[in-house]
């Protein structure tokens, strides 16, 4: 492979690297930093955690200070676009990190915290701005953000944007920007919206393919356990201590999940913290700072929250409930084994999630074992799984009912079922669901979550 010095980049990154503690680049970067300084479109299919940011930032950031203009006032000539504010805050950091010798200056803005000092940091100047989309549009909107003067546009994780609903916001910001440009677009999975999407936005792409279409890393072995749904607190409790797993990230698939599992976790004592769209930017910084130094043993995330979280060498991801959207899984899984570490997934799955463990399995192109955990062997798991149908029928079914209990009345429509499954969606062949109402509020609230304006 080669060397971080074979790739003509300037020697402040170079230091910058080296410092870092890299001695090789990874595959997306051997492939993507050459292509970009060549000036290229790239269309790259890398997952979380092979090391993509640098991948597109050491050469962004190389051509900025190349072509540096003389005796101008800075202006934002290089823009990154990411889902989240923590990949936002993520890429912000990896600017920082690799540009600490240059006199690059750079920006991050997202929704979910205050718009003031953003707007002094963007009159002050930069470079580089890293962005949410909806709280870009509304700098630009208020007149404190220009991006006529933008060489290099960069869409991280561009999945899951549109996934979240901002391709209007995306479009929006595209037409902002000068037509000449370089783009690069990062994506995880190659669904057919992105496909499109490279077809509005790039041109004579180099495409950089590092791991098969939705696959996942090599480096994550991959379990999963069928059990009871009221077991799997207990069952967490005991993989947690038995293992002595000292950090471990666990997906749930709504936020009151996510709260009600970090409670019984704490209860078992077991140090955890819950993060979710429903708290605040400070405690959700907090919360992964703390799970990061090794104060909070355990994380329990849902996946918008979760996307883009780095942390290095984490070694357990547990999906406490499955995704009910299959690509979900690759992303959750990527958060461990990343950057060639060995790490463990677990999949704790009940008989109402079996339609979905067929549907990840169809997607990463693997039949993951299914065993029991002793101890834990379900009461509920019939020779035939049910169909999503069923499953959505199911829930739908003990909702209702519920709600008459609870004598609430039948007019208002329930958001969600007992797993958070909205029962009037149907799923395709890619566990997609495809009811245009429930996909746009799970659109909405994934927004909402994101923290996106
Ligand atoms: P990313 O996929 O960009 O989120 O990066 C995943 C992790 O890999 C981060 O913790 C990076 O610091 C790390 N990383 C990126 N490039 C390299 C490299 N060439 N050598 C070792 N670690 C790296």
């Amino acid at each position: 492979m080669k060397n971080f010095s074979d790739l003509g980049l300037a020697e402040q990154l170079l230091r910058a690297t080296s410092e870092h503690g890299y001695t090789t680049p990874s595959p997306i970067q051997a492939q993507a930093i050459p292509a970009v300084l060549e000036r290229r479109d790239i269309l790259a299919s890398a997952q979380t955690g092979t090391g993509k940011t640098a991948g597109f930032t050491l050469p962004m950031m190389h051509i900025l200070t190349e072509n540096a203009p003389n005796n101008r006032a800075r202006s934002i000539r290089a823009l990154v676009l990411a889902p989240t504010r923590e990949l936002a805050a993520q890429v912000k950091a990896s600017v920082d990190n690799y540009g600490k010798h240059l006199p690059l200056k750079s920006a991050v803005v997202f929704g979910g915290v205050k718009i003031n000092p953003q707007i002094r940091q963007l009159r002050d100047g930069v470079d580089i701005l890293v962005a949410t989309p909806g709280r870009l549009l509304d700098l630009c909107s208020q007149k404190v953000c220009r991006l006529d003067q933008v060489e290099m546009l960069i869409l991280d994780e561009a999945d899951r944007m549109l996934d979240m609903g901002f391709i209007n916001d995306i479009r929006k910001v595209i037409k902002m920007l000068p037509k000449k440009r370089q783009n690069l677009l990062f994506s995880a999975t190659f669904s057919k919206e992105i496909r499109q999407m490279t077809r509005e936005l790039l041109i004579d792409p180099i495409t950089i393919e590092i791991s098969p279409e939705n696959t996942t890393a090599e480096t994550v072995s991959q379990r999963a356990f069928r059990c009871d749904a009221s077991a799997k607190p207990a069952i967490v409790t005991k993989l947690i201590k038995d293992g002595d797993w000292q950090q471990v990230l666990i997906f749930t698939r709504t936020k009151h999940g996510a709260n009600r599992l970090s409670k019984r976790l704490d209860q078992a004592g077991i140090q955890s913290s819950a993060i979710h769209g429903n708290k605040t930017q400070g405690a959700r910084t907090r919360a992964l700072e703390g799970f990061k130094q090794g104060k909070i043993r355990v994380l329990v995330a849902t996946d918008i929250a979760a996307r883009g979280l780095d942390i290095s060498q984490l070694p357990h991801v547990i999906n406490f409930e499955l995704p009910n959207i299959a690509e979900d899984y690759v992303h959750r899984i990527g958060r461990t084994g990343r950057a060639g570490i060995e790490g463990e997934a677990i999949s704790l799955v009940a008989n109402d999630e079996r339609p979905y463990f067929t549907e990840i399995g169809k997607l990463i192109g693997q039949k993951i074992p299914l065993n029991d955990i002793e101890g834990f062997r379900p009461e509920l798991w019939p020779s035939r799984a049910p169909t999503a149908k069923e499953v959505q029928k199911e829930a739908a079914a003990r909702k209702a009912a519920a709600r008459q209990a609870r004598g609430s009345g039948s007019s208002r429509q329930p958001r969600s079922n007992k797993s958070g499954r909205k029962p009037n969606s149907t799923s395709n062949s890619s566990g997609r669901k495809q009811s245009s109402g429930g996909s746009n509020r799970r659109r909405n609230s994934r927004r909402r979550e994101s923290g996106g304006r």
